[in-house]
């Protein structure tokens, strides 16, 4: 899904000129989409800030952006110990990233953790999926209300979202016409998909 969320991450802030620089010394901005699935993955976050603090080091700023479920769980505490990090964005949130961008003063550190989550997917309905690979992921649900034990995902990506159906497969067909010939689709319970359109609902098996 972090793959998923950075490519679309990608098609929001090419509107505002921001493309993938193939010199990773050479950036003005640096975003780095996290996963929290692991115990180490939020030390590793601090090993890639650190680095990215050293190689800039004679050079300007760049604005260093954390994403995904290490950002949620962890954000506040991130901001505090990682004075090099500027802003912190849950995975409900990243509709609201050029703004981020556009608004960035060099003082202000921010944070946005709310679960913004049908907003977000009203925001990326809107922007072409320009994933062009043979395989591509497509996201149908998010979040998770089953809360078991050992589990971070409904803390990190909120309650269960089923995206309107007819949102997926618009964007699947655009997928087929980019090239792709197998469509993933995901979800933290993709099971759970359920959207009701007036009087008819759709389940897994539907968009299957
Ligand atoms: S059902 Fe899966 S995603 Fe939801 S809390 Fe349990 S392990 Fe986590």
């Amino acid at each position: 899904m972090n793959e998923y969320d950075s490519n679309r991450i990608y098609d929001t802030v090419k509107n505002i000129g921001y493309l993938k620089t193939k010199n990773h010394l050479d950036a003005d901005c640096y975003l780095l989409n996290s996963c929290h699935i692991r115990d180490k993955s939020k030390e590793k976050v601090f090993d890639e800030i650190g680095r990215v603090r050293k190689n800039y080091k004679n050079k300007k700023k760049p604005i260093v952006i954390i994403a995904g479920c290490v950002a949620q769980a962890e954000g506040n505490e991130m901001i505090k110990r990682e004075p090099y990090i500027d802003f912190i964005i849950g995975p409900q949130s990243y509709h609201k990233i050029n703004k981020i961008i556009q608004n960035y003063n060099f003082k202000k550190k921010d944070e946005l953790t709310e679960f913004d989550t049908e907003d977000k997917f009203n925001y990326l309905d809107k922007i072409k999926n320009n994933d062009s690979n043979v395989s591509s992921f497509l996201t149908i649900q998010e979040g998770c209300d089953k809360f078991c034990n050992f589990c971070v995902v409904p803390y990190t990506r909120g309650p269960e979202f089923s995206r309107p159906f007819k949102n997926i497969i618009k964007e699947a067909e655009n997928l087929v016409k980019n090239g792709a010939k197998e469509l993933t689709l995901l979800g933290q319970n993709v099971n759970a998909y359920f959207y009701k359109d007036g009087t008819k609902s759709y389940r897994l098996s539907d968009l299957i």
